[in-house]
């Protein structure tokens, strides 16, 4: 039986199925992504969030 896991990866998949090996910034988090991943949903949730805001006030 394996002891703990201390170490909890990312969550990532990338488009040909790999799974980002980083380390999750939040183990205890809902969302388990590395910093690198991390900032790229912030990103594209913004761009996303933006786009929404400006479709909807027409
Ligand atoms: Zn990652």
């Amino acid at each position: 039986m394996p002891t703990t896991q201390r170490l909890t990866r990312c969550r990532y998949l990338r488009k040909n199925d790999q799974q980002c090996t980083a380390e999750a910034v939040d183990p205890n988090a809902e969302v388990l992504l590395c910093t690198k991943h991390m900032a790229r949903v912030v990103e594209h949730a913004r761009a996303t969030y933006a786009r929404y805001r400006k479709e909807s006030a027409r």
